[in-house]
């Protein structure tokens, strides 16, 4: 640096604290209001008359860092109806105020440290101290906010995740309320969710399920693996064998097991699990005559262990794309006559209904079409999943 530009560093109007932040990259030991101290104390033993500038006049500051133990002592305030073990603070400033700085700490070399991170760091460090709390920089409990242009402070409360299997013992319910039935209020999602909300006092809560079967199709056996997700829990460590009482006990036809607390990456796992499934079927015929056992006996024969060709169901058409997947029957057999009754086990995402019903020819071959009768199915159970 030529000798006008360290009397031009003198007689900038900014603070101690700022003046060292310009430099902060060089001595890792020191805060940068030591370092402004240094830097004031070795330009005045040079001979430079330093601009001393009080905190409030500061051209990159203004005084922002007297306004901490304000911001600490509302942001403690805000934090204690909330359980966490980690915090992180972020700061934003204004436009002007980042330029501003940006251009001084680029005159000099751009060695600086942003304001921001000093402000995050300061206030961390008061509060930290206030409310007895870690400050943690990866994936903390809460985020606090703080925009010192507009004086406001949002906390955003990281969402609890639970993990469980449920069982579905009705055929009315749809999984999750995203699925449209005006005439129903309750789902798989709800009843468990609910709950779940209240416990940890939260203000939202959503199932991810890995795969969901149909409205009127019962979840037995093993039961579904989900996750529910509740978003800004005053309380983190419900008790699960509450959530799960209260659940099992509410007389709405789901049960729900295997309880544990789950993360955030552990929901796209599960929702892309991918297991075979074993169903139980009771199949009717269209027209309500008998259904024709010899012929359908046969036709289930020939598919065990056969790869079958499905088309989207028109059912569900306007929701996915139009495309042809190859399934294997893992296995299908007559499980009892009367009522005709098959046990179907499948790959992941074969359509159960159409491979009885044959879907107008777009799943092919069916136990329809292969039975030479139009057969459906009656009533639907996934007795296992296979994991
Ligand atoms: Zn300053």
């Amino acid at each position: 640096m030529d000798l006008d530009m360290i009397q031009e560093l003198a007689s900038e109007s900014v603070c101690t604290r700022c003046r060292g932040r310009i430099f902060a990259s060089s001595g890792h030991e020191m805060t940068n209001g030591e370092r402004g101290n240094a830097l004031n104390f070795s330009l005045e033993a040079l001979g430079f008359k330093v601009n001393i500038t009080g905190e409030e006049n500061c051209e990159i500051c203004h005084g922002m860092f007297l306004e901490l133990g304000g911001y600490a002592g509302e942001i403690a305030r805000r934090l204690e109806s909330y359980e966490f073990k980690t915090f992180l603070i972020g700061t934003t400033v204004s436009k002007d105020i980042i330029e501003n700085e940006k251009r001084i700490h680029l005159k000099y070399g751009d060695r600086g440290e942003s304001i921001k991170k000093e402000l995050n760091r300061e206030l961390g460090k008061i509060v930290s101290s206030k409310i007895k709390k870690e400050f943690e920089r990866s994936d903390p409990d809460i985020m606090v906010k703080i925009n010192t242009e507009f004086m406001t402070i949002d906390l955003q409360i990281k969402s609890i995740y639970i993990y469980g299997t449920y069982r579905k013992l009705r055929r009315d319910l749809p999984q999750t309320r995203w699925i449209k039935y005006s005439e129903i209020k309750e789902t798989v999602e709800s009843i468990i969710g609910e709950p779940a909300m209240a416990m940890a006092r939260g203000k939202n809560y959503f199932l991810h399920g890995a795969g969901r079967e149909d409205v009127d199709v019962r979840m037995l056996g093993n039961g579904r693996e989900f996750i529910i997700e509740v978003a800004s829990p005053e309380i983190r460590s419900i008790d699960l064998n509450e959530l799960k009482h209260t659940v099992n006990h509410s007389g709405q036809g789901i049960e729900i097991e295997n309880l544990k607390f789950a993360t955030k990456s552990e929901v796209s796992k599960i929702k892309d699990e991918k297991y075979h499934k074993k169903y139980r079927a009771v199949i009717v015929r269209d027209d309500g005559k008998p259904v024709d056992m010899e012929n359908l006996e046969k036709a289930l024969n020939y598919l065990n262990g056969k790869v079958i060709y499905q088309r989207t169901p028109l059912r569900v058409s306007a929701s996915r794309s139009d495309l042809v997947r190859e399934r294997r029957i893992l296995n299908i057999f007559l499980e009892s006559k009367d009522p005709p009754t098959l046990i179907i086990e499948a790959e992941a995402g074969t359509y159960i209904k159409e491979l009885v019903s044959g879907d107008s020819g777009r799943t092919n071959p069916s136990v329809s079409e292969l039975s030479g009768q139009r057969l459906k199915i009656g009533e639907l159970d996934v007795i296992e999943i296979e994991r």
